[in-house]
């Protein structure tokens, strides 16, 4: 990790060049990587020696932005994958098996979601979730004697929920288990989950490190402050003999980076989940004004919420930095700058309202998409969930005239007077 501030890594974390160099990132569009002899590629191929054979399990540019992002996480490992998706997979598969169990969050992205309480479930590992506002006692009966894995989203997607990483690391620790966090929607540059505890964090890069709508991608960071051995029962992929490279043990060999390595040489050989590396070019440039963009967006966040907290015809507006929301003491703790720029509220008039609402917004597109530079907004009840009935999406804590607006780079006054405008059709 450097001693730089968050500013700084955004802009020059990971890349150095030498002279004569290239001052961006050259793109290592190659599958393969050439030597002298086959006793050289052996030593790759044993994990004895740290370089390229082929872009399946690692590639420069990959690495140059997965070392990046790394430094502004403040981990000591990471890498990248083809998606959020992949990410959240990797990093829980990484240390669970058949007969292993997770204890997620109940707010978290329906996709994740999904992963782990179907797909997962399929793979034979269990879940139970609970609600990121359980008290200690609560959270501590989840856990069983095979839990391997806690699992949260730091403002969660979208139900725009905090987590309290403190609370949650202190219970997974007391149940010798490593805390995973989804830090899709603050980004390291308002939130750093390994300072409050986390062990491994995780992202989906397509959303503000990428910030343009252009790249799907995700991202692994590991602290190294997890304790393998330690556990060694426990985590015998990390704590025993990997036959397939030749017996050696990831803890004992790779000390802070043994998460990772085992994460490349064992899941992205057999899965395959790779981070192309135009992508992880494109991926960088985002990250190169994150830090500028991150601010706006929470500008233009907080500004859309207070302005709509006082409107006539809204219900009820959520974002953890409003003063009076639900969140507000942990957004303040965890994000005393500000958090992102993603919105929910709730129409009075429910569906009706919010079709003619929508309708009649001219800057704000209807999209499934968040984080983006444009802003963008979605009516769940109309498009997602469309298929639920009223009462069903009570149920799911989703009203019918819910709207999730995702605030871009624009002016926040022309956002501000397209959501007036639109609410007057009302
Ligand atoms: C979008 C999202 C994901 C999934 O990421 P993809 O890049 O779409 O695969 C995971 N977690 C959170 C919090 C997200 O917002």
């Amino acid at each position: 990790m450097s001693d730089f501030k968050i500013n700084t890594k955004c802009v020059q974390s990971g890349y150095r060049p030498g002279n004569g160099e290239p001052r961006q990132i050259p793109i290592i569009q190659s599958t393969t990587f050439k030597y002298d002899t086959s006793e050289a590629m052996g030593k790759l191929f044993d994990l004895e020696e740290s370089g390229y054979f082929y872009s399946r399990l690692q590639n420069p540019t990959c690495d140059i932005v997965a070392a990046k992002i790394t430094d502004m996480e403040g981990g000591a490992a990471g890498m990248l994958t083809s998606s959020g998706q992949a990410a959240n997979f990797f990093a829980l598969f990484n240390i669970c098996e058949a007969g292993s169990h997770i204890v997620a969050s109940s707010s978290i992205y329906g996709g994740t979601f999904n992963l782990i309480s179907v797909t997962m479930a399929k793979m034979g590992i269990e879940v139970t979730f609970v609600s990121p506002d359980a008290d200690e006692d609560e959270l501590n009966s989840a856990f069983k004697e095979n839990t391997r894995a806690m699992f949260g989203e730091s403002i969660a997607n979208p139900a725009l929920t905090v987590l309290d990483i403190e609370k949650f690391a202190r219970v997974a620790h007391a149940h010798n288990v490593p805390l995973i966090v989804d830090n899709t929607f603050p980004t390291p540059v308002q939130l750093r989950p390994i300072e409050w505890g986390a062990d491994i964090v995780t992202h989906s890069t397509t959303k503000y490190m990428d910030g343009h709508g252009a790249a799907v991608g995700g991202a692994i960071v590991d602290s190294g402050n997890f304790d393998w051995m330690a556990h060694k029962d426990m985590y015998k992929g990390l704590t025993t003999p990997d036959e397939s490279y030749h017996g050696i043990t990831y803890a004992e060999k790779f000390g802070k980076a043994a998460f990772i390595t085992k994460c490349t040489a064992q899941l992205m050989r057999d899965l395959g989940c790779i981070q192309s590396p135009q992508n992880a070019f494109l991926l960088n440039m985002g990250l190169e004004s994150l830090h500028v963009r991150m601010k706006r967006h929470a500008k233009n966040g907080l500004s859309v919420a207070e302005f709509l907290s006082g409107n006539k015809n809204v219900e009820k507006v959520n974002y953890p930095h409003l003063k009076g929301d639900q969140y507000y003491k942990l957004a303040k703790k965890y994000m005393p700058k500000g958090g992102c720029g993603v919105v929910s509220f709730e129409l009075k008039g429910g569906r009706e309202a919010a079709e003619i609402f929508m309708k009649n917004l001219r800057l704000a597109a209807i999209e499934t998409h968040v984080a983006d530079a444009r802003t963008c907004c979605l009516n769940p009840a109309t498009s997602t969930h469309r298929q639920m009935s009223d009462e069903q999406l009570k149920a799911a804590g989703i009203p019918a005239g819910l709207i999730r607006i995702s605030c871009g780079l624009e002016d926040k006054d022309d956002l501000i007077a397209d959501l007036k405008q639109a609410l007057e059709k009302l």
